[in-house]
């Protein structure tokens, strides 16, 4: 007898609901269906084999099939099925405790209502005007019955002549969402939610190519791999099995660098595969990210939060029962159960790498280069991998050669400690650009490092402040004996008057660089080194680096790059200039610089009579000095600059300074040329 009734919502408007709000995507509908005929067939399975069944469990494939004509979308299973008290209990009945509470609370977040309900098979309505139910159940003697809802909270329910065991569930497409009925995008759909699915899921039959043509042959097309690579144990699969999986997941990418294989029981069920790809382009990294499975059930690929956000840059599968199905990602992020499964692959992989690295150092270090994104990456975002990744972490130096931190730190104690007691880790950006600078350290007999990933501007300051009594400075960044400050450092000797006129003559030669300014100042090197090394502030270097990388920081950005012309004062030829420019000079600059002293003197005083009796007479006098000294300022300037102009020893080498940093180009470059010869000539 047919019998109608009202499902059992409290909600009269669960169906607007659903059809409206819930899921974003429409397309889950086809997930939640497949997967409620796999969860089906399991079960069959699973009391066949306790007993419970005795019957042949047979064909126990899934089958999807769309058909265009009839407007209908079928997904059957020869699962445990239903009887009509199963329909009433776990069909009709979606009413919950307090479900209408829950349902005024959530009604704007529709996942919440979904993840709380498991309303998975209503999602047919999404995209059904009607959806027919017909199933036999496994029970000796049960009757098969048919199920039909138009979408309003009215259903009929009535015996059915089907003969086979299981269910099929028939979905009548509605005008809206008649995509659903295209074959490519239904098969797409499969590939995408049930690649992975432990029950063969069958949707049509496979083709080839004949007379002109596709045709359907007789063999079934079966869309999923029933057993994939991360639901074996790790003894199973052979170095080839990993990778054909990594392929298979992710076609047209290289050869992943290694793998995790993950396999907890406790305290949460989790299995997966994370692979450490080899990153040729930011786009991989976007395009090819991990996916969250849930019993091997696709649920997402958008895993932000869910896994550590260094992982973001790792690929593979991750598979726990413990990931909720059917929930928006804010709601995946703030579930408790996925929090620990966060912080447990963190350190999963953190003990991986250490294994690797002890197992196999040599192997390691080849890999290093590659995988050191990864692991910076790491370091840089996760307080606890940090920690952990001190120990594996490797720095490599311009020889090429691989040291731990602790180990380089005993490396280069004995020889890189300054004054202050810091040791100076040195490091080269661009070992040809800056060969000079590398060479200079190397000759005192210094270790210089490395850092030219992508990473590393922002690692080199995570490095400073995790190694206690340490600086780490970039080894064009100073002359090399102000690097790394030893007690017998030389000071640079010279008077007042005479730092003034060599400042005025040097600064009056500097060159016009775009975008970068320069400052002279002076260090008593060795008289065998160079006699002008060019360098740029680490600070103010790093700070433009990160700017780079960092949108919201555009006032480094756009300052100029600023270098320092430090003159070598103990070089014989600056020593030469400096004399000759004293001759020239000393009795010019003398009067001026006595000048500006004396206003100096007196606009200190006046500031003070200022703050005492607050005339504005004295605001003017002040002025008046200041201009004075300006001009007298300029004066110095134009004097230096003549001077400068007239020698060309001092073009000469703020020349070759340049040359040697690769700043020396167009104009500049022919100017040198052109000096260089007539010295020459000379
Ligand atoms: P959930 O799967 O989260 O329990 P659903 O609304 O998808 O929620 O399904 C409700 C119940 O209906 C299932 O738990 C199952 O008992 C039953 N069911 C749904 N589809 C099938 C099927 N193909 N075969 C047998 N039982 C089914």
């Amino acid at each position: 007898m047919a019998k109608t009734g009202t499902i059992g919502v409290t909600t009269e408007n669960i169906f607007p609901v659903i059809k409206k709000f819930l899921y974003s995507d429409h397309e889950i509908f086809l997930r939640e269906l497949v997967s409620n005929a796999i969860d089906a067939t399991q079960k069959l399975r699973t009391l066949s084999s306790f007993g419970e069944f005795k019957g042949d469990t047979g064909d126990l494939r899934v089958y999807v099939s769309v058909d265009k004509e009839a407007g209908t979308l079928t997904v059957s299973d020869h699962g445990i099925g239903m009887t009509s008290d199963d329909i009433e209990k776990y069909i009709n009945q979606i009413a919950f405790s307090g479900a209408e509470e829950f349902l005024e609370k959530y009604k704007n977040d529709a996942n919440a209502i979904i993840g709380h309900f498991g309303l998975g098979f209503y999602s047919a309505f999404m995209v059904a005007k009607k959806v027919v139910i017909n199933s036999l159940s496994y029970k000796e003697g049960a009757e098969a019955v048919r199920w039909e809802c138009d979408g309003s909270p009215e259903f009929t329910m009535e015996p059915s002549d089907k003969k086979d065991r299981g269910t099929e569930i028939t979905l009548y497409i509605d005008d809206d969402n008649k995509e659903f009925l295209e074959k490519n995008r239904v098969e797409a759909l499969l590939k995408k939610y049930c690649r992975f699915l432990p029950v063969p899921v069958v949707f049509g039959k496979q083709q080839e190519w004949k007379d002109g043509g596709m045709v359907d042959t007789d063999r079934d097309n079966v869309v999923n791999i029933t057993e994939p690579a991360w639901t074996k144990k790790p003894s199973e699969l052979t170095e080839k099995d990993y990778k054909d999986f990594y392929h298979e997941l992710y076609p047209g990418q290289d050869d992943p660098l290694f793998w995790i294989h993950l396999n907890v029981d406790y305290p949460f069920n989790l299995t997966g595969i994370l692979f450490f790809p080899k990153i040729k382009n930011n786009i991989d990294v976007n395009r090819n990210r991990i996916q969250l499975y849930c019993n091997q059930v696709y649920v997402t690929d958008s895993v932000e939060g869910v896994v550590p956000e260094f992982m973001m840059l790792l690929q593979g599968v991750i598979d726990s029962p413990d990931i909720p199905l059917n929930v928006s990602r804010s709601y995946l992020q703030s579930d408790t159960a996925v929090k620990k499964i966060s912080g447990y692959i963190t350190k999963k992989v953190s003990s991986r790498l250490e294994e690797l690295f002890k197992a196999d150092r040599a192997e390691f270090e080849q890999k290093w280069d590659d995988i050191k994104i990864f692991i910076e990456y790491g370091m840089l975002t996760d307080e606890k991998f940090c920690d952990a990744a001190m120990k594996f972490d490797l720095l490599k130096d311009t020889e090429g050669k691989y040291f731990t931190i602790e180990e380089y730190k005993n490396l280069i104690s004995p020889t890189q400690t300054d004054r202050e007691g810091n040791v100076v880790f040195l490091y080269a950006t661009d070992v040809t650009a800056q060969y000079n600078y590398i060479k200079s350290a190397v000759d005192r007999g210094y270790n210089v490092l490395v850092m030219d990933g992508q990473l590393d501007s922002h690692f080199v300051g995570l490095l400073e402040h995790k190694i206690e009594k340490s600086r780490i400075v970039r080894v064009d960044s100073d002359v090399v004996d102000n690097l790394i400050p030893k007690e017998d450092k030389k000071e640079v000797d010279l008077t007042d008057v005479q730092r003034e006129i060599l400042t005025s003559v040097f600064q009056g030669q500097l060159p016009k660089v775009e975008n970068a300014q320069f400052f002279v100042n002076f260090v008593a090197m060795k008289s065998t080194d160079a006699p002008i090394v060019i360098t740029q502030d680490e600070y103010m270097r790093r700070m433009k680096e990160m700017a780079a990388m960092q949108p919201g920081m555009n006032f480094y950005a756009m300052m100029p790059d600023s270098y320092s012309l430090r003159v070598n004062t103990e070089n014989p030829i600056v020593k030469k200039v400096q004399e000759a420019a004293d001759a020239a000079l000393t009795d010019k600059v003398k009067p001026i610089l006595a000048s500006i002293t004396a206003n100096n003197d007196s606009i200190k005083q006046k500031e003070a009579e200022k703050n005492s009796d607050n005339g504005s007479d004295v605001q003017k006098e002040i002025e008046n000095l200041q201009a004075a000294n300006n001009v007298s300022r300029e004066e110095l300037s134009k004097l230096g600059a003549e001077y400068g102009a007239g020698n060309s020893t001092v073009g000469q080498l703020i020349d070759l300074a340049l040359l040697a940093n690769g700043m020396l180009r167009g104009e500049g470059l022919a100017r040198f040329i052109e000096r260089s010869t007539e010295l020459l000539n000379k």
